[in-house]
Parts: structure tokens; C-alpha cells; sequence
């Protein structure tokens, strides 16, 4: 048995469902994300984590023992939420110092603690400041900080980078991770950010209209996404409608969908279909690929080059658009372009 075991919640809020069987087992010193659209239900799970609100059924288990009926208080769980702020008129320290007041530690053992998180998240030198003075990463830290002090079984975070500039976000998931790594301590996260939840989490829950919709590594969901929506959640890709028939060459089954036709090798079973193929599984060349690989004849409508590459958009087929990345360091193919994109049938994957 996990650490944590989620097992079968489902969520009422007066006659709407909010959580529809929801299971999952997180490892001791896991750090997994749940990620999912706005109303896809994190916060409600985090909530029902954090003991802020019930379950209509279903139980949390931790270390084998059913948590789901006690008060968030008696879960030993540190906490940064929205609206979680800090003591306005507490000073760093202070705000840091201030689960353990409520613990009743003694002083020295609290001095020497809070020094020692505050080393952690770099605020040392701020330690007598209050949070107005302080920026929102820093303060952000600080609710870090304070929620870790008390070395809590498991630290829920929801959305904690959400109101932060692109550039401080990244370096507080770099500082994230390494916080982790140093502790050792279970994180939940909670995100609607993809590239966030892949920089950071061992497991990432994706979550769309109250239910797990795939629990995974970020190469599973990237690489073997089990529905429509996981695939085009998680990364970029082209997203073919067609159908799957039988009678290619040695028993292969083909795809057509769109006026494109890709032969491959997969027990896929014959139906409607929606082929992922990713921009950068794709190679976009004046000539077709040799054997073994699809070539589809193309025109390019659009490019965009972002220095290291450029993104292409290619009319083939019918009048389908595909997305590839070109390498960009000899120039960037010009609008009206006749090109090849060149793939191998086994780096798509087919969906139900
Ligand atoms: P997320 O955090 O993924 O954006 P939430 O868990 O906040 O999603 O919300 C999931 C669903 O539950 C949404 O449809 C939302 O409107 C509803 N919901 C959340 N909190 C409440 C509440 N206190 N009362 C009624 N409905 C709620
Ligand atoms: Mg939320």
C-alpha cells in the first residue's frame, strides 16, 4: 500500500458532482502534480486532501489509516493556497516562526528551525521585514517556509506560481524541485500549467471534468497519451480524424483520414480513429523520406522562427494543416514552399 491511497472519492456540491471516482496512490517522498483545465476539480481535491472539505464518498488512506473524517488540524499537512496569505503584520520571521508557536515549541529549537528555513528559501536577510516589503516571489517563499517548518507529512501546493511573471516562475519550480530533493517530504501540486507540471513532478494526475483522465511519468503522457484529450492537453500535436482498415502489405492496418494515407504496423483494431503525430516527430524536406517512412506532399502556408527553430504550418492531403519543427540555421522555407513531411509510422500513435 502507498503512502497516500485516494480511493473512489466522488464530490457533491448540493446536486452538482464535482469529483467522479476519483482513485490515486502517491508514493512517500513522490512529488506529483494534479494537472487539468480551470473547473477540472483540483482545488476541490486538494481542499478534500487538506481536510477543508468532506468527501460524499470515498476515503483517504494514509500510511493505511483512514484520514478522510479528521480535521485539517489533525493532519500534520503544510499548506500553500491561494488565499492562504501570510500575517501582513508578522514579520518574515515571525510568519515562519508561527506553526510552531501554535505547537508550543520552545524558543531556541523555534530560532534555530526558522533559521534554518530561511536559509533554504534564501530570505536570510529578510528575516525582520514584513511581506509588503518583500516581492511576490519572496513572499511566496515565505508561505513556503512557513508551510514546510513543522516538517509536515505531506505539503500541498495550489497553484502557487499562478500569480508570477514567466521568468520568477521558472526559477521558483527550479527552487521547488531542489526544496524537495533537500527535504524529501511528499508534495501535491496543483497546476493548469503543462511545462510546469513536467519541469517538476515525478507523477502528473491529469484531470478534465472531475475524473483522473491518466496518471503517469510526463514521458508516458507525452509519449503514450491514452485518450484525444491527453494528447492534445500535454504538448503540441496533430490530431488526424480518420478511420483504421485492414489490408496493407504483411498485414499492416492503414490510417486514412483527410486524403492521407499511413500504413503501419499496430493491432489497433479497425474503427474510427484520431491519429497523434508530433511536430517534431515530422521532418519537413525538399525530397520524400527513402523506405520505411511516410512522405506526404505538402505546401507550407506559415512559418514561425523563434531562433533555434521555426514551426511550420503544412497544407497536405485535403486541405490538412500540420504542424512541424524545422532546424533553422540555413534559412526557413518560404511560404508556398512544395515540401515533403517525412516521418516514421511508428512515432504516431493511434487514439480511440
Ligand atoms: P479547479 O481547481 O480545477 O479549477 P475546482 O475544484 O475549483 O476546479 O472546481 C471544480 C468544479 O466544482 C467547478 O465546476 C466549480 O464551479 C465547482 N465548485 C468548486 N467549489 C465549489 C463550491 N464551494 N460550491 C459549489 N461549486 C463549487
Ligand atoms: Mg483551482
Amino acid at each position: 500500500m502507498a503512502f497516500i491511497e485516494i480511493q473512489n472519492i466522488n464530490k457533491f456540491y448540493g446536486e452538482a458532482q464535482a469529483l467522479f471516482d476519483v482513485s490515486a496512490s502517491i508514493e512517500k517522498g513522490e512529488f506529483v502534480t494534479l494537472l487539468g483545465p480551470s473547473g477540472s476539480g483540483k482545488t476541490t481535491l486538494l481542499k478534500i486532501l487538506a481536510g477543508f472539505e468532506p468527501v460524499s464518498s470515498g476515503q483517504i488512506l494514509m500510511d493505511g489509516r483512514d484520514i478522510s473524517r479528521l480535521p485539517p488540524e489533525k493532519r500534520n499537512f503544510g499548506l500553500v493556497f491561494q488565499g492562504y496569505a501570510l500575517f501582513p503584520h508578522m514579520t518574515v520571521f515571525n510568519n515562519i516562526a508561527y506553526p510552531l508557536r501554535v505547537r508550543r515549541m520552545g524558543k531556541e529549537e523555534i530560532a534555530t528551525r526558522v533559521a534554518a528555513m530561511l536559509d533554504l528559501v534564501q530570505l536570510s536577510k529578510f528575516a525582520h521585514r514584513k511581506p509588503s516589503e518583500l516581492s511576490g516571489g519572496q513572499q511566496q517563499r515565505v508561505a513556503l517556509a512557513r508551510a514546510l517548518v513543522f516538517k509536515p507529512d505531506l505539503l500541498l501546493l495550489d497553484e502557487p506560481m499562478s500569480a508570477l511573471d514567466k521568468k520568477l516562475r521558472v526559477d521558483l519550480q527550479e527552487e521547488l524541485r531542489e526544496i524537495h530533493q533537500t527535504l524529501g517530504t511528499t508534495f501535491i501540486n496543483v497546476t493548469h500549467d503543462q511545462e510546469e507540471a513536467m519541469h517538476m513532478s515525478d507523477r502528473i494526475a491529469v484531470m478534465n471534468q472531475g475524473r483522473i483522465v491518466q496518471y503517469a511519468t510526463a514521458f508516458d503522457l507525452y509519449r503514450h497519451p491514452k485518450t484525444r484529450f491527453v494528447a492534445d492537453f500535454i504538448g503540441k500535436s496533430n490530431l488526424i480524424e480518420g478511420e483504421v482498415t485492414k489490408g496493407g502489405v504483411d498485414g499492416e492496418i492503414i490510417f486514412s483520414g483527410h486524403g492521407i494515407r499511413v500504413p503501419m504496423k499496430s493491432d489497433f483494431a479497425t474503427a474510427q480513429a484520431t491519429l497523434m503525430l508530433r511536430p517534431e516527430d515530422i521532418s519537413i524536406d525538399l525530397q520524400p523520406a527513402g523506405q520505411g517512412q511516410v512522405s506526404l506532399a505538402g505546401e507550407v502556408v506559415n512559418s514561425t522562427y523563434s531562433g533555434d527553430r521555426a514551426l511550420y504550418s503544412v497544407r497536405v492531403g485535403d486541405g490538412l494543416l500540420i504542424s512541424v519543427y524545422g532546424a533553422a540555421r540555413t534559412g526557413i522555407h518560404a511560404n508556398g514552399a512544395q515540401v515533403f513531411l517525412n516521418f516514421r509510422a511508428e512515432d504516431s500513435l493511434l487514439l480511440p
